[in-house]
């Protein structure tokens, strides 16, 4: 089954692009190109860019207040937003929270968190992961044990993303520990600002700070702020993961990438090197077998079926193929990519030679995470392996 791109579309697709080119700063631009590290203030000063035009809550239906864009709009915005050199925006908010209070919150949330999550105005962090509960979250340890109209909140999340920079956390808690572990988990979301919340920072190999163990002594948070039923938050969490995972083949953003491998190859005379044409043609092949079957499971899902645990696959293909790209550019920059520069990955441009080359080392090392996030890419192939191809 093909995907049928109508001439609508393709319209939505250029006013897409002309709003990409005509807002994106130039400054943004040239450190998404040259892999320099972004902050707090890059991300959401972009993010405002993009919430006035109702397109940072971009998968969100109009009742929600999002732009009620069609699956195919969706997927033609997605491709030209990965040809610019635009960051990811935060999804914590827009592809986790939201949907879930959507989909679970009562009416009373909705209209308290939507509004301020599609406009950008709170940033948000996910409290999944705890040290000993990652692929295995139903082990999850942090307690919350009721005390009037609060949860008194006692516990450790690690590998939580932009935590020093959140305003809200959505959080997993333990609030029975007397049932199986799925049953006793609830949905809290928390404000960052509550007394008892400690962030430490965590310094990645490539020398970022992107994550953190945040540490919860005591701390009391409304019951008004429980998504749905208490000890139903494995459901919730379940639905969330399904959707993190629908987006993320990156597809679009690793075909801008590949081109911009081979124009740099070309320009420093290194296209002529039988070993690198021959990787940049392979990965031209792999990524067209990517977009293809992300465009087969859509047109899939048009017509009535769940694409489901297939979604797995695009984890798997995106986020190595991603990591491929990282590593040929350190083959087409070779010793290039050398020079180790915290002022250059923190915005300095001036005096480099070569800043396509200059952040690929921590690139490199940074992208190393893909396969692990989001369901590592082995607990993915366990996820075909079992669903798809049922093997025991
Ligand atoms: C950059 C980054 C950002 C992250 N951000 C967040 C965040 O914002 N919030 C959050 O809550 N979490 C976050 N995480 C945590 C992430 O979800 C976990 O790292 C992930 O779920 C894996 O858990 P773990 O690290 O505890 O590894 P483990 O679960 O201990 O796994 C260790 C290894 O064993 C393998 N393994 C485990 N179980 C199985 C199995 N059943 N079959 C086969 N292999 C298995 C895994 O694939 C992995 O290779 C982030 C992680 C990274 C790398």
């Amino acid at each position: 089954m093909s995907l049928h791109i109508s001439d609508a579309d393709r319209a939505f697709g250029e006013e897409v692009r002309a709003y990409l080119r005509a807002n994106l700063p130039e400054g943004l631009a040239r450190k998404v190109r040259h892999n320099q590290r972004l902050t707090r203030e890059d991300y959401v000063g972009w993010q405002d860019i993009l919430a006035a035009r109702n397109w940072y809550a971009i998968g969100w239906s109009r009742e929600a207040g999002g732009p009620g864009l069609t699956p195919v709009q969706r997927y033609v915005y997605e491709r030209e937003y990965g040809a610019v050199c635009a960051p990811h925006p935060c999804q914590f908010g827009i592809a986790m929270a939201g949907p879930v209070i959507d989909a679970f919150g009562s009416d009373r949330q909705k209209a308290r968190f939507l509004p301020r999550i599609r406009d950008n105005v709170d940033f948000w962090c996910q409290g999944y992961s705890e040290p000993g509960a990652g692929s295995d979250l139903a082990a999850l340890r942090t307690t919350a044990v009721r005390d009037g109209d609060h949860y008194v909140v006692n516990g450790q999340k690690i590998w939580t993303t932009w935590a020093n920079w959140a305003d809200w956390m959505f959080c997993l808690v333990k609030t029975d520990t007397s049932v199986k572990p799925q049953l006793g988990i609830s949905f809290l979301l928390i404000d960052m600002r509550s007394p008892g919340i400690t962030v430490r920072p965590i310094r990645t190999i490539d020398g970022d700070a992107e994550f953190n163990e945040v540490f919860f002594n005591d701390v009391r948070v409304p019951v008004e702020n429980r998504v749905g039923e208490e000890g139903r938050g494995w459901t919730y969490a379940k639905f969330l993961l399904e959707h993190e995972r629908f987006s993320m083949s990156g597809a679009a953003r690793s075909r801008r990438i590949l081109g911009e491998l081979r124009e740099d190859a070309a320009r420093i005379g290194r296209i002529g090197d039988p070993r690198i044409r021959e990787r940049l043609a392979r990965l031209e092949i792999e990524l067209l077998a990517l977009e293809h079957m992300e465009a087969r499971l859509l047109a899939r899902s048009l017509g009535g079926d769940n694409p489901g645990p297939e979604t797995s696959k695009l984890k798997i293909r995106g986020t190595e193929i991603a990591q491929a790209l990282s590593r040929l550019r350190l083959d087409i920059f070779r010793q290039d990519c050398l020079p180790y520069s915290d002022a250059f990955l923190d915005g300095a441009g001036a005096g480099v030679a070569e800043p396509a080359a200059a952040g690929a080392v921590a690139t490199y090392l940074n992208l190393r995470k893909l396969t692990i996030w989001g369901g590592s890419n082995e607990i993915q192939r366990m996820i075909l392996s079992k669903q798809v191809l049922e093997l025991e």
